[in-house]
């Protein structure tokens, strides 16, 4: 079995300003990439050691000061512009010459040592100097610090704060004993908890995420009208209201998969989820559409990541005629229904929770739940769990992480 690293970015802020030889190396990196991404444009290579062949000799004559592994990692992200660079070519969508406007430098975790008791980063400039950035800690932080099963990854400093990645191997998932089947919707995730022979009705609703949405929508469309005139100033604002309301969707999202996943964990469940792979957007529709997609494939995203570093097995099922199928008697139903699955035999319930029997079904009957069973006709229609809901979204401030994701 091959074990995932998992690497996640925890952000620190300084206790006092950055020094100034910290901030001249950010700038001096800033050169060091754009330089780079130059030469590599000019002589169309992309990967790293091309560009170091093409470009050291002259970088280090230009940046004799910057401290070599720097240099290296300066590479390493023009490298990366300029694969970005080259896709965006090829989808046609490429409308400027890349160079970095933010000031930051990227260190892999030979070039920068922590202190992990005091926290205090030290990080070389040149060959004679150092800087030392202390950093601010809270209870969130000294979770990583202290805890060896973390190792130190890369280190990626801004002129406000620094993230260093901590890097982990992934737990084995535990052996479940019930399951939770999840089927996802614009406003919520609806299912059923099994467990032998009892199945119940689980839903986690989220109907703020698609107001916020919608009202993002809304306000964006006024706004390229007001603004028509100047298309520069309508697009600036437009992409900060853009960044404000992706905040507050993706706040409300992790606390749903908090939700969800503490619910799993309190009774050992594995969660089903239907793979969103192959599904793609309906474009006659109308642009709303296109919106509501992004939701529901970020929040499986998020699930599936706090789920690998909680030990929490997650089955991903092909949620094909899922919402047409009949989970008592298996006739398929030939077109989309209202709220409610209907069926000749009889049976009839919710059409989201209905969708998420079968996908349990499929998940079950494929042996990727282990040895549970389930036996749909015990599903009791009259009681609800609720995992999340509207109301427990109250603002309490977010811990200021950000997800890198899980690297093989
Ligand atoms: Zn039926």
């Amino acid at each position: 079995m091959i074990v995932q690293m998992l690497v996640k970015g925890v952000v620190f802020r300084f206790g006092d300003e950055l020094p100034p030889d910290a901030k001249l190396l950010l700038e001096d990196f800033r050169l060091a990439v754009n330089n780079a991404i130059r030469v590599g444009l000019q002589a169309k290579v992309t990967s790293r050691n091309a560009l170091t062949k093409l470009a050291y000799k002259d970088l280090r004559h230009a940046h004799p000061k910057i401290y070599a592994q720097h240099l290296a990692s300066a590479f390493e992200v023009a490298g990366s512009v300029l694969k970005n660079h080259r896709r965006r070519l090829r989808a046609g969508s490429a409308n400027r010459i890349p160079h970095i406007r933010r000031l930051f430098m990227k260190t892999e975790n030979q070039a920068y040592k922590l202190d992990r008791v005091k926290g205090v980063a030290d990080l070389p400039i040149r060959a004679d100097c150092h800087v030392e950035l202390s950093l601010v800690l809270s209870d969130y932080h000294r979770r990583y610090l202290d805890n060896d099963s973390y190792s130190l990854g890369s280190l990626t400093l801004f002129p406000d704060r620094v993230i260093i990645a901590f890097r982990r191997n992934a737990p084995r998932p535990y052996d479940p004993e019930s399951v939770i089947s999840l089927d996802i919707n614009e406003r919520s995730l609806d299912g059923v908890l099994a467990k032998n022979d009892d199945v119940v009705p689980v839903k986690a609703e989220f109907s703020e995420v698609a107001i916020i949405q919608q009202r993002h929508h809304d306000r964006r469309k006024r706004l390229q009208k007001k603004k028509a005139h100047d298309r520069r100033t309508s697009k600036g604002l437009c992409r900060r209201e853009g960044s404000r309301d992706h905040h507050r969707v993706e706040y409300r999202l992790h606390r749903v998969a908090n939700a969800v996943l503490s619910f799993a964990e309190s009774r050992k469940s594995a969660v089903v989820l239907e793979d969103l792979k192959g599904i793609k957007p309906r474009w006659n529709k109308e642009m709303n559409r296109r919106l509501s997609l992004w939701p529901r494939r970020k929040l499986h995203q998020i699930i599936e990541y706090k789920a690998q570093w909680r030990g929490i097995p997650v089955i991903k099922v092909d949620p094909r005629y899922s919402s047409r199928t009949c989970p008592i008697c298996g006739s398929i139903q030939n077109s989309r229904m209202g709220a409610e699955f209907k069926c000749e035999c009889g049976w009839h319930l919710d059409r989201h929770i209905n969708a998420s029997l079968n996908l349990l079904h499929t998940a079950i009957s494929k042996g990727m739940a282990g040895g549970l069973r389930f036996n749909p006709g015990a599903f009791q229609h009259d009681v609800v769990m609720t995992l999340y809901e509207p109301a427990m979204a109250a603002r309490s401030e977010p811990n200021g992480t950000s997800c890198i994701g899980a690297v093989a």
